[in-house]
C-alpha cells in the first residue's frame, strides 16, 4: 500500500537534521519539492543518503519549511543542483514507497499552475486526497438533530441569540438529522452556535461512522435498450474507431434533450473497458443522484464514485479502489477529473456547458477544459455531452478541435414539444393566482391536473419577492454588509441577503426615509409555489429549491416522490431544471424567462438560453404529448425566441457574431483580477495600481486590460469588491498577457488579489 495509516500517523521527529555536509559528497541527489502554498516556485532539499536510491518523482515527503514542516510532493531528483550546498536543508522523511502522483497527473497539475496561475503544489493538492496532504484520516461525520425542548426553546432564541435561533429553526424543520458542516455551509455560519445550542442540551450532535460501502449502493431498474438508434449508432462508430485506433481525439456529443447521450457514455466506456482501458466520468454535483449512479451500476457492476459529500476516509478509500485497478469506471464530480484511473481510455464530461465545472478558489480550474487536456495527455478520448454547447466548445467545433457528434432526434416517439411565448406586457395575470400565471399557462395546468398529469413550473429565484421596496424614497431595502436587496421569504418570515445568507426582521419603516411604505415586489419560488397551491387547493404541490431542499437526502426524496406520481405539480429553481426525466410530465412553465437576462454579464443570454431549453427538455419525455410556456416581459429577446424554436444552432450564430465583433470569449480569453478588502479605498487602489502596471507591461501588445471598475457586486460582508479585466487572443498574445500577470503577482501587492483565468462569472 503506497501509504499506510503507519506512514500517515507518523511524522513524528526527523531522524536527521539538515546537514550540508553531506551533499559535497559524489552521488548526492536533490529533490525538486512543490509545496501547497500560493509560492509559484518549487524548493530544493538534499536527500539524505539513506534515501537516496528509493525516492523519485510523485511521492510525497515532509521538509522543513520557515519554522515548521509541510509535506510536499518531489516533483524531480537531480544530481546538481545551483543552489549552493551550504544553504540547503535536508528531506525529514519519505512517506511514500511508490509514487502517489502518476507521471500524467504531475504533467497534468504543472500545465494546470502555469494555465490557472496557481503554483504547482497547489494544483497538486486538488489531486491529492485529504488524508495524504494532511496525514489525518477523518472516518466519521459529526451529525446534529433538534433535542427535546428544542421547539419551545425556539422563540427566546428569536433577536438574541440570531445564529442560534437560525439553526434550532432550521433543525426544526429537518425530519431527522443532519451533518453539521452541511448545515453550517447552508446557513453561512461557523461551527459553534451549534456547540453551544448542543452545551444546553436543545441539539444533539453524534458521530456517524460512515463506510465506503454505503457508496456502493444503488441499483436501477434502467435496462439495457434492445436496439441503438441510427444516430447513437453513427456516434459510436466514429468513437469506436478512435478507441480502436489508440489515439486521442475529442468529441462534441450535441444531443438534443432526451435523445439518448447516456447511451453513448455508457457503449463507448463498454468498449474502452473491452480495451482493458478505464474511464472517468464527470456531471454536475447536482446530477449526481442514486439514478446516475445506478445507471453506470447496472452496466459496470463495480463504479467508483467521488463528490464533496463523502467523509475524508470514504473519498481515501474510494481513491485507493480506483488506484489498486479494482475500480475500472469512475463517476463524480467536477474533482473526480483527477481521480487515479491507469490506462485511462474514455473521459465523459455531461453537461459540459455548466458553470459548476469551474472550481472557485484556487486552483480555479474548469474541469471541462482540464478533462480535454487529461484525455490528450493519455491518449484517451474525451467525449463532451450536452443540449446546450458552450459557444466554447461550439466555437472549437466550427474550428476542428472538437468533432462533432449529432444526435437531432429524441428517442422512441417522444417529440420537442412547441413552446408558447406569452408577453406578460399585455397578459392580464388570472387574479387567484397573485399576478403570476397569464390564462394560457393556468389553463394547460388546470387541464393537466384534471387529466392527472404532472407539470413543472421554473423559477430561478428564491424566496418570495426579492425585492423590498421604498414607495417613497423609491429604494430597495439593503443588506448591511453586501451591496444587494435583501429578499422577503414569507414562511420564516424573514428578510435574506442571498450573498451573506443574514436575516434581518421585516422593518416596519424604510431604514432609509423612517417613512411606513416598504412593499414587497417582484417574486421568487415560494410566491409560485403559494400560488398554484391557491389555485388549485386540492393539488399536491411541492418546491425545489435551496430553502426547502437542505439535504441531499431531501432532494432525492423528492424526486423519487414525484417519480412515484405523488406530487402533481413540482415548483422550483434550476434545481428541477437538470437532467430529470420523468416522463408524465406534460406542462413545463417557466415563470419569468426573461429573469437572469439582466445580470451584468457578457454570458447572461447564454445562460439564459441553456437555462430555457434544459427546462423545456423536462415535458413530453414519455407518451402523452407535453406543453411548454415561457412568459416573459421581452418575448422578442433571442435567447427566448431560439430556445422557444429548440433552435441552439441559430442562437449560437447570432452570439457568437456578437462576441465576435465585441471580441469576447470564445474569440478571446479573458482573467479577472480581484481585489476585494475592508477599507473601500484600498480595494480601489490596489486595482487600479494592478490595472497601472499591467498597462505598462502590456504596452505596445494586442492585449487589454479592462477596468478597473467596482464589480457588479460591489461589497460582500463587509468586503469593498474591484475589479479588471486582461483580454487577449489566445496563443502567443495570451501567453504575454498570463506572464504579464504573474509578474505583477510575484512582486508582491498589499492587497491579496485573486487570479480568475477563464472566469464563468464576473459578478
Ligand atoms: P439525454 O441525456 O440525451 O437527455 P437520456 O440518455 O437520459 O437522454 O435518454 C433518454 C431516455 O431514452 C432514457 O429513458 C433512456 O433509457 C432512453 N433510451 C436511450 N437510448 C435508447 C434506445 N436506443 N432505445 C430505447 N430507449 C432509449
Ligand atoms: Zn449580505
Amino acid at each position: 500500500m503506497p501509504a499506510s495509516s503507519r506512514q500517515l500517523g507518523l511524522f513524528g521527529d526527523p531522524d536527521a537534521t539538515a546537514s550540508a555536509r553531506a551533499c559535497s559528497e559524489p552521488g548526492a541527489r536533490f529533490a525538486r519539492v512543490a509545496l501547497n502554498l500560493p509560492v509559484r516556485t518549487e524548493f530544493t532539499y538534499l536527500v539524505p543518503k539513506a534515501l537516496a536510491a528509493g525516492l523519485s518523482s510523485g511521492m510525497r515527503v515532509l521538509v522543513p519549511f520557515s519554522t515548521r514542516r509541510e509535506i510536499g510532493v518531489v516533483v524531480g531528483v537531480d544530481t546538481a543542483t545551483p543552489i549552493e550546498h551550504g544553504k540547503l536543508k535536508q528531506i525529514v522523511r519519505q512517506l511514500d514507497d511508490e509514487p502517489v502522483v502518476d507521471e500524467t497527473l504531475l504533467g497534468l497539475t504543472r500545465w494546470i499552475a502555469e494555465e490557472y496561475l496557481c503554483s504547482w503544489g497547489e494544483a497538486l493538492a486538488a489531486v491529492l486526497p485529504s488524508p495524504l496532504k494532511h496525514g489525518r484520516e477523518a472516518r466519521t461525520v459529526r451529525m446534529v438533530r433538534a433535542g427535546p425542548g428544542a421547539a419551545e426553546a425556539l422563540p427566546a432564541l428569536e433577536h438574541r441569540r440570531e445564529q442560534q435561533f437560525r439553526v434550532l429553526r432550521t433543525l426544526l424543520e429537518i425530519d431527522g438529522a443532519i451533518e453539521i458542516r452541511e448545515l453550517c455551509r447552508k446557513l453561512n455560519l461557523g461551527t459553534s452556535p451549534v456547540e453551544t445550542l448542543a452545551s444546553h442540551g436543545l441539539v444533539a450532535i453524534e458521530r456517524v461512522e460512515k463506510d465506503i460501502a454505503d457508496l456502493l449502493a444503488g441499483s436501477s431498474d434502467r435496462t439495457r435498450p434492445r436496439e441503438l438508434t441510427q444516430e447513437q449508432r453513427d456516434a459510436l462508430e466514429t468513437i469506436g474507431a478512435s478507441l480502436r485506433a489508440g489515439h486521442s481525439a475529442a468529441f462534441l456529443l450535441h444531443g438534443v434533450t432526451g435523445s439518448g447521450k447516456t447511451e453513448v457514455y455508457l457503449n463507448a466506456i463498454e468498449r474502452a473497458l473491452e480495451l482493458g482501458r478505464g474511464a472517468i466520468v464527470l456531471v454536475p454535483e447536482i446530477a449526481l443522484t442514486p439514478q446516475t449512479v445506478g445507471w453506470f451500476r447496472s452496466r459496470f457492476g463495480r463504479v467508483a464514485l467521488l463528490h464533496s459529500r463523502m467523509t475524508d476516509a470514504q473519498r481515501f478509500a474510494m481513491w485507493r479502489t480506483i488506484r489498486s485497478g479494482e475500480a475500472r469506471v469512475v463517476v463524480g464530480a467536477r474533482s473526480a477529473i483527477f481521480a487515479p484511473v491507469k490506462d485511462l481510455g474514455v473521459v465523459v464530461v455531461d453537461e459540459e456547458h455548466e458553470p459548476s465545472f469551474k472550481q472557485g478558489s484556487t486552483p480555479r480550474y474548469n474541469a471541462r477544459d482540464v478533462a480535454l487536456e487529461r484525455a490528450r495527455r493519455s491518449g484517451a478520448i474525451c467525449i463532451l455531452g450536452t443540449a446546450t454547447p458552450s459557444l466554447e466548445s461550439w466555437n472549437a467545433a466550427i474550428e476542428g478541435r472538437l468533432q462533432r457528434l449529432d444526435l437531432k432526434r429524441r428517442v422512441g416517439a417522444g417529440q420537442l414539444p412547441p413552446v408558447r411565448v406569452i408577453d406578460m406586457r399585455v397578459e392580464r395575470p388570472v387574479h387567484d393566482s397573485l399576478g403570476l400565471l397569464s390564462r394560457e399557462l393556468h389553463g394547460l395546468l388546470d387541464s393537466a391536473l384534471q387529466r392527472g398529469e404532472q407539470a413543472i413550473l421554473f423559477l430561478n429565484r428564491r424566496g418570495f419577492s426579492p425585492v423590498l421596496w421604498c414607495r417613497e424614497c423609491q429604494t430597495p431595502v439593503r443588506c448591511s454588509r453586501c451591496d444587494l436587496s435583501l429578499s422577503w421569504h414569507r414562511r420564516i418570515q424573514r428578510l435574506v441577503c442571498h450573498s451573506c445568507c443574514e436575516e434581518h426582521v421585516l422593518p416596519k419603516k424604510c431604514p432609509n426615509c423612517a417613512k411606513p411604505a416598504l412593499r414587497a415586489i417582484g417574486m421568487g419560488s415560494e410566491r409560485v409555489e403559494q400560488s398554484v397551491s391557491q389555485c388549485w387547493p386540492q393539488a399536491r404541490v411541492r418546491r425545489m429549491d435551496s430553502d426547502t431542499m437542505l439535504r441531499r437526502e431531501d432532494y432525492e426524496r423528492t424526486l423519487d416522490s414525484f417519480g412515484r406520481g405523488e406530487i402533481d405539480v413540482l415548483v422550483g429553481t434550476q434545481m428541477i431544471a437538470k437532467g430529470l426525466d420523468f416522463p408524465r410530465v406534460t406542462v413545463v412553465g417557466v415563470v419569468a424567462a426573461d429573469s437572469g437576462l439582466h445580470l451584468p454579464d457578457f454570458r447572461a443570454s447564454e445562460r439564459t438560453f441553456q437555462l430555457l431549453a434544459q427546462v423545456a427538455g423536462r415535458a413530453g419525455r414519455g407518451e402523452a404529448p407535453g406543453e411548454i410556456v415561457f412568459q416573459t416581459v421581452v418575448p422578442a429577446h433571442m435567447a427566448i425566441r431560439y430556445a422557444a424554436g429548440h433552435d441552439y444552432a441559430s442562437f449560437a450564430q447570432e452570439e457568437l457574431a456578437l462576441r465576435r465583433e465585441l471580441q469576447y470569449p470564445p474569440f478571446a480569453r479573458l482573467v479577472r483580477i480581484l481585489a476585494e478588502h475592508e477599507q473601500e479605498a484600498l480595494a480601489k487602489l490596489a486595482a487600479e495600481s494592478a490595472a497601472e502596471s499591467l498597462r505598462r507591461a502590456l504596452e505596445g501588445t494586442q492585449c487589454a486590460v479592462l477596468g478597473p471598475a467596482p464589480a457588479p457586486l460591489e461589497r460582500v460582508r463587509d468586503s469593498w469588491r474591484w475589479h479588471l479585466l486582461v483580454k487577449a487572443a489566445d496563443g502567443p498574445e495570451f501567453t504575454q498577457a498570463r506572464a504579464a500577470i504573474q509578474r505583477l503577482v510575484e512582486a508582491g501587492t498589499q492587497v491579496a488579489l485573486s487570479i480568475d483565468v477563464d472566469p464563468v462569472s464576473l459578478l
